[in-house]
């Protein structure tokens, strides 16, 4: 356990003030073991993965804030299954699965998350999702039982876990199909090169600030709202991608936020359309308001 840690360290966006306390449990026992200790001691807990959607505080984080990115278990089975704990890096999945021929988590292997992560914002790119390789979820919840859940169990949709602010995933198993190693392996390449020529990856970001409406996509409405290259603060509106914000220059969260109620605004009173966020805020510990659909929430309410 680390005090008085920055919570820079802890996301892609780089942002944040000042962890209270983080901790970085090595095994599943570790995760329940800390969530009943804070609940006894009435101390908000947070969870973690690798940040890489997320918008931390600048005011900093009261109680513990847990990290996942410890707990990289991983079991391959013979049939085509794969049983790993949540802060297994996904890419590194998708990769390990793709030199051993296993197919189905090729449009993961630019998407820089947790296995955790991904499944709670059911993560998904060139038309796959995670949603579609559950076999069963284990999964902490608020009364400190651990649970396993099969995927009919769960719901999923765009972006969204029905296990989302209830319960904190501790371990995954996925299915893939049989094919062929090469394939998988260039889809793969082909999908990073185009990660690379469209995405601002050479800043710090979050991948996709908004989620696309239906129909429709964020990047295409404010761009052409005229959104493209503006900036509060040290954040800017991407030039090579108008749905993502760079930190270029110590960008605090509060200047994420007024951009992204100002672009928000701005596409609603253009186009008519709400645009919801992507990004998870843990901004309510001091009262931070903004418009955008708030997520992470203090745990000692909802895990
Ligand atoms: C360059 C870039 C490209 C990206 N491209 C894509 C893309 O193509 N598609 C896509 O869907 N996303 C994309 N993302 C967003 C992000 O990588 C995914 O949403 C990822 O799955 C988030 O995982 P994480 O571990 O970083 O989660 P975090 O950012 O750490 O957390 C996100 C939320 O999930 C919760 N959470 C994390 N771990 C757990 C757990 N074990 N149990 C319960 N809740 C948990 C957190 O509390 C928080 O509310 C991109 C991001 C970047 C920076």
């Amino acid at each position: 356990m680390e005090k008085n840690y920055p919570l820079e360290l802890l996301n892609t966006w780089k942002i944040g003030g000042i962890a209270e306390f983080v901790y970085w449990p090595q095994t599943i026992a570790d995760m329940s073991n800390v969530w009943q200790r804070a609940q006894e001691a009435k101390i908000p807990v947070w969870l973690i993965g690798r940040g890489s959607n997320l918008l931390l505080p600048d005011e900093g984080l009261p109680g513990i804030t847990v990290v996942t990115t410890s707990l990289g278990a991983i079991e391959w089975g013979d049939d085509y299954t794969v049983q790993v704990e949540a802060g297994y890096t996904l890419a590194r999945l998708s990769q390990e699965a793709g030199e051993r021929g296993w197919s189905g988590l090729e449009f993961a292997r630019g998407i820089p998350g947790s296995v955790g992560g991904a499944v709670m914002m059911n993560a998904g790119a060139h038309g796959g999702e995670m949603a579609a390789q559950i076999i069963s979820i284990t999964a902490l919840w608020a009364d400190g039982t651990v649970k396993r859940l099969e995927r009919a169990e769960l719901e999923f949709a765009y972006r969204f876990c029905s296990l989302r602010g209830n319960a904190w995933v501790l371990e995954v198993q996925l299915a893939f199909s049989p094919g062929d190693r090469e394939q998988i392996l260039n889809r793969m390449k082909e999908y990073l090169r185009n990660r690379t020529l469209n995405q601002p990856l050479e800043k710090p970001n979050a991948g996709s600030v908004f989620q696309n409406p239906l129909g429709d996509s964020a990047g295409r409405l404010i761009e052409a709202a005229g959104w493209k290259g503006k900036r509060i603060g040290g954040a800017q509106v991407s030039e090579k991608h108008a749905n993502f914000i760079v930190n270029t220059d110590n960008a605090k969260a509060k200047d994420v936020l007024a951009l992204i109620e100002a672009i928000s605004r701005d596409v609603q009173s253009k186009f008519g359309i709400r645009l919801q966020t992507e990004v998870a805020c843990f901004n309510e510990a001091r009262g931070t308001k903004h418009e955008a659909r708030i997520e992470g929430k203090q745990s000692s309410q909802n895990t």
